[in-house]
């Protein structure tokens, strides 16, 4: 009773920071319609997801819904998102992921329809994902399956993989950094694009990277 009772607390500036980062998303336009979700890691036990269904602009912070990492309902009266298994495989395959973002952007289909590996030729690209962004073939996504297929093909260095025909999951150990995963993935993804009509872009590799002295890395 007292651990359910922790694991169910979702403050009220973590339900506020979800909602900036969703309508961001949409200014960014990352999202379109009802498109996308959002999740926060609460505690070993618990997560705070988007509901289903809901724009992210009529929003409101208790229409979020607290769930345990079996997908029991905890706190709020929404249905959570359908993709609710799929946050739950990455969280459960990877310890350090504090947040989850769901992204459907354009640049990012583009290359996804194609089963394009969405190769890092931005030097925000390389420092937030970490390196190339696989891409999984097409299957409907709300299945505990799909998620555990998702989350193994991410693997444990990368923080994103493109589901194709459909959209990206990014992963951060900060919502601030699972969204600028996102954001970095589509800016690239278009120039990767447009780059690779013109020419051959030069890929760049997060490990052979020489980084100066003091720099900050996210
Ligand atoms: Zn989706």
């Amino acid at each position: 009773m007292l651990q359910s009772h922790r694991a169910a607390r979702a403050t009220a500036p973590v339900r506020d920071e979800i909602l900036y980062y969703c309508r961001e998303s949409v200014r960014a336009g990352l999202n379109f319609n009802t498109q996308g979700n959002i999740s926060v890691r609460l505690s070993d036990e618990a997560i705070v997801i988007t509901p289903s269904g809901v724009r992210y602009d009529l929003m409101t912070p208790e229409d979020l819904v607290v769930v345990d990492l079996d997908g029991n309902v905890l706190e709020g009266s929404m249905l959570p998102s359908t993709e609710l298994p799929v946050h739950l495989a990455h969280y459960r395959r990877r310890p350090e992921v504090q947040a989850i973002v769901h992204t459907e952007s354009t640049f990012v289909n583009v290359l996804g329809v194609l089963g394009r590996t969405i190769d890092p030729v931005l030097l925000n690209m390389v420092l937030y994902a970490k390196g190339p962004v696989p891409v999984m073939p097409f299957e409907f996504s709300t299945h505990a399956e799909f998620g555990r297929r998702s989350a193994d093909l991410m693997g444990d260095t990368v923080n994103a993989v493109v589901w194709a025909n459909h959209g990206l999951l990014a992963v951060g150990t900060t919502l601030e950094l699972a969204f600028k995963v996102a954001v970095a993935v589509e800016e690239n993804a278009e120039v990767l694009h447009h780059a690779s009509l013109a020419g051959v872009p030069n890929v760049l590799v997060y490990d052979r990277i020489a980084v100066p002295e003091g720099a900050r890395l996210p």
